[in-house]
């Protein structure tokens, strides 16, 4: 969805959106995480002086993979969304340009605001890194490959013994 600049009333625009989890992926690239449906926000854009002012609440349900087990893993993101985007013309941009950097401001290009792109950025930015399908989730044996949540294998895994693996290994090989 796409808002043309000139159809923001003085009063704002309300815009309550529910987006296709598809289209908004289309966007995002190559991410680490599936969008599922429906994306929704509450959004409102204001008009200034020079400026457009995007404000708002954003929920999404996404499809993560838990960086210890590897599971997949469902997680509600809840977002806020506060975007400035400021307007041409641009010798009035440039004098403001210190100050904007600092509210982390976008110049905006062109007319159009893409309020897709707006929830596709603020999703990757509000993805945790190190997803978990639980707090206390085991992950998996680095040896044998086990899911550690579901049985206990054999293996004995110790960094030390590691080490220890690993050194004799290489006197074995020295000796040949
Ligand atoms: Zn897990
Ligand atoms: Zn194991």
């Amino acid at each position: 969805m796409k808002v043309d600049i000139c159809d923001i009333p003085a009063e704002g625009l309300h815009l309550e959106i529910t987006e296709d989890g598809n289209e908004l992926q289309a966007i995002a690239g190559e991410v680490d995480f599936l969008i599922l449906s429906p994306v929704s926000a509450d959004l409102t854009l204001l008009k200034s002086e020079g400026e457009i002012f995007v404000r708002g609440d954003m929920t999404a349900p996404l499809k993560l993979q838990c960086a210890r087990c590897l599971k997949e893993v469902e997680h509600r993101i809840n977002s806020r969304i506060d975007i400035v985007y400021t307007l041409t013309p641009e010798h009035k941009a440039k004098e403001k340009e210190l100050t904007l950097e600092d509210v982390g401001a976008d110049y905006l290009e062109g007319d159009e605001i893409d309020i897709n792109a707006v929830l596709v950025e603020q999703l990757s930015l509000d993805t945790p890194m190190q997803p978990v399908c639980r707090p206390d989730c085991k992950g998996l044996c680095p040896k044998c490959g086990a899911d550690l949540n579901q049985r206990e294998c054999s293996c004995i895994v110790t960094e030390h013994t590691d080490q220890k693996f690993a050194m004799l290994k290489e006197l074995k090989l020295n000796k040949k």
